[in-house]
Order: C-alpha cells, then sequence, then structure tokens
C-alpha cells in the first residue's frame, strides 16, 4: 500500500483547545479555517464542540455553509471574510455571522437582510482586513444601534509577545472600542498567552489548538508516516535522485518513500530535512520528487516498512524550522496531500 496515512488524534486536538481555553481569562472560540488547518474541517470541528467550543470563525462564506452541515443549528459561525458580493444566500441559508470589514460590506449586508446578525473588524495597524477608525467612525453609531455579535481586531506579531506592536495594536483597538457593549475579541493563539489584558471577551486560537507554535506545551496532533517502497544500497560516487544532487561518499542504503511535493512536502526542504524511525534521524538524500523522496537509512538495523516525517520525535514545529516556514504552511500543505485521513480520540 503506498497511500500514505495522516494520523490526526482528536483527543489531542480536544486538550490543545481545552489548555488554550483555560490560559484565557475570556471565552476561547476556535478558528478552523482552510480545511481546519489541513486536518478535515467536519471532525475537528465537531471535536472542538464537543470539547466545549460554542463560537467557530472560518475565512470565507463557503467554509462556514459546509462547517454549518457539520456542526447543526447550535453554534455560532464568524466569516472574517466578512459579506462579499454574492454571499447572502449563503449566509441567511448557513446562519452565518459576517464579520463587516467596510461600510460597503456593512450596506452589502444590511441591505440583504436588515435583521441579520453581523459582527465587526477593525484594523489595527495590521492593515489586512477591518475597518480604518474613520470608515469605523463613519458607521459605528448604526452598527452599536443594531448590536453586533462581536467587534474584533487581529494582532500581526503575537508570536513575538514582546514586539512593541503588540501594545500599539491593543491602545488603538482599546480606543476604537470604547463605549461598545458588544463582546470583543483581539488575540488569537498567541494572543491567548499573552497578558489577560489582550483577552478581551473571547480569544479566537487555531494553530495552538493544532499542535503549533507559538503554543509550545501543545500535544503533537499530527502524525504522518510515509511507506517505504523500495530501498537499495548505493556505492561511492553512485547519485540519488534528479539532477545527482547527493553522492554517496561512502556505501550508503537508501529508502525510497512514497510521497514528495505533490503531497505539500516543498521541494526546498530537502537539504535540511530528516525522516525519524523509532527516534532515529534519517536525512533526505537528494531531491524531493512529485511522489517519492530518497531517505538514509544506512544506520538503522533493518530497513524500514515506513518513515515519519511529522510526530513525537518531529513536531509541527520542528518541521517548519526546518523547512525555513511556519506551521501553519506545514500544516496547510499536507492538507493538499494524498493522504487517508485517519482519525483517533476525541
Ligand atoms: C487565522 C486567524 C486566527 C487564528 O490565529 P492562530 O495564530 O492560528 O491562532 C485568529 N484571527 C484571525 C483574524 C485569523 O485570521
Amino acid at each position: 500500500m503506498a497511500e500514505a496515512e495522516l494520523h490526526i488524534d482528536l483527543g489531542a486536538l480536544a486538550e490543545n483547545w481545552r489548555r488554550l481555553a483555560e490560559r484565557s481569562a475570556a471565552e476561547a472560540g476556535a478558528v478552523v479555517k482552510a480545511d481546519g488547518y489541513g486536518l478535515g474541517l467536519a471532525p475537528v470541528a465537531q471535536a472542538l464542540a464537543r470539547a466545549g467550543a460554542r463560537k467557530f470563525f472560518t475565512a470565507i462564506a463557503e467554509e462556514g455553509a459546509r462547517l454549518r452541515q457539520a456542526l447543526g443549528p447550535e453554534p455560532e459561525i464568524f466569516v472574517f471574510g466578512g459579506h462579499m458580493p454574492g454571499d447572502a444566500a449563503l449566509i441567511r441559508d448557513a446562519a452565518l455571522v459576517p464579520l463587516l470589514n467596510s461600510p460597503e460590506q456593512m450596506t452589502r449586508h444590511l441591505e440583504s437582510a436588515p435583521q441579520a446578525p453581523f459582527g465587526i473588524q477593525l484594523d489595527s495597524g495590521m492593515n489586512r482586513l477591518g475597518m480604518e477608525p474613520a470608515d469605523w467612525a463613519a458607521v459605528r453609531g448604526r452598527a452599536r444601534a443594531l448590536g453586533p455579535r462581536l467587534v474584533m481586531s487581529h494582532l500581526a506579531c503575537a508570536d513575538a509577545p514582546d514586539h512593541p506592536m503588540n501594545a500599539r495594536q491593543l491602545a488603538a483597538f482599546r480606543a476604537m472600542t470604547e463605549g461598545i457593549d458588544a463582546p470583543r475579541s483581539l488575540g488569537a493563539t498567541g494572543g491567548a498567552l499573552m497578558d489577560p489584558a489582550y483577552h478581551f471577551d473571547l480569544t479566537r486560537p487555531g494553530i495552538g489548538v493544532y499542535g503549533g507554535l507559538p503554543f509550545a506545551e501543545a500535544q503533537p496532533v499530527v502524525t504522518l508516516r510515509l511507506p517505504v517502497i523500495q530501498t537499495r544500497d548505493v556505492s561511492p560516487g553512485e547519485s540519488v535522485g534528479y539532477g545527482m544532487t547527493w553522492i554517496a561518499e561512502r556505501p550508503a542504503r537508501i529508502a525510497t518513500v512514497s510521497g514528495g511535493y505533490g503531497d505539500g512536502i516543498a521541494r526546498g526542504m530537502a537539504p535540511q530535512l530528516a525522516f525519524f524511525h523509532d527516534g532515529v534521524p534519517c536525512p533526505v538524500r537528494g531531491r524531493i520528487s512529485m511522489d517519492l523522496i530518497g531517505v538514509e537509512v544506512t544506520h538503522l538495523p533493518e530497513p524500514p516498512e515506513y518513515l515519519e516525517l511529522l510526530g513525537a520525535d518531529q513536531r509541527v514545529g520542528d518541521l517548519a524550522q526546518a523547512a525555513g516556514t511556519i506551521g501553519y504552511e506545514i500544516l496547510t500543505s499536507l492538507g493538499q496531500g494524498r493522504y487517508a485521513r485517519r482519525y483517533t480520540g476525541g
């Protein structure tokens, strides 16, 4: 069997969420955008709902509608992208709460359904989404009279708690929301781990729930083992893979695993990347192909049946560091691979 298994421990996922919720002075929601950070929207969200999450966040209305199907009518589902043209039916039918990002979105939303719930996203300095202070000043009275379900903003530098941008955004958010009685939210995983001043009424953890940094105490959620298709011995001077980028200097044993950049294992990771077998690192040799990777296993007592890319020995954050990226990209890339997803726990 050459299909690799992405194993997802829903028990660890739920435990990470509970621990982040305990760290929050406020209620904790759950961010499940991008197919639950690549791990599967429905099973992930259902496990989090069982663990007690009542407010969920998606990026776009289509995700929100799929989430509603998975969760049933109870939980509140927010959409970071707000109310885009053409979204009215989805928002109404799935009872989504768009986080309105501009006065135009507000007009669009209220024209499509004057009574429909909404939240407000404010830009406190990240310059990505949300109303600027002047936009907000123009619609604030109207929004306030209608009672937004949530008023939120997002931190640009919460993975670096001492960064001065955090305090600047906190002050900007406070100034913009003073006198508003709607629930307020500023922090995601990083914010939930920072001073309670950043928590307000609701935190919105994502990556930490899935086992990624900056939640250093997170339990690993994902295990990825790739099956070994073939093992061969190479002599000094022989090369492995496309372009002969690795040449054996001594006799070596190379295992070819099933999986490659077509499965979200970025080709650029190759020179730094190692797989693991029972805790023993096994370095990648040569280039990563679309479906195959050569791994040196000379030092293992037996040719292995599989090699582990993610698990207890190499966590999401470790792999991200080796790859020069962040855990978010590792998870969402793997989420697009040809893996059979297997869920346990939760
Ligand atoms: C992705 C996202 C989150 C979750 O962030 P994490 O760092 O994954 O915890 C929260 N809020 C907004 C607006 C986001 O885009």
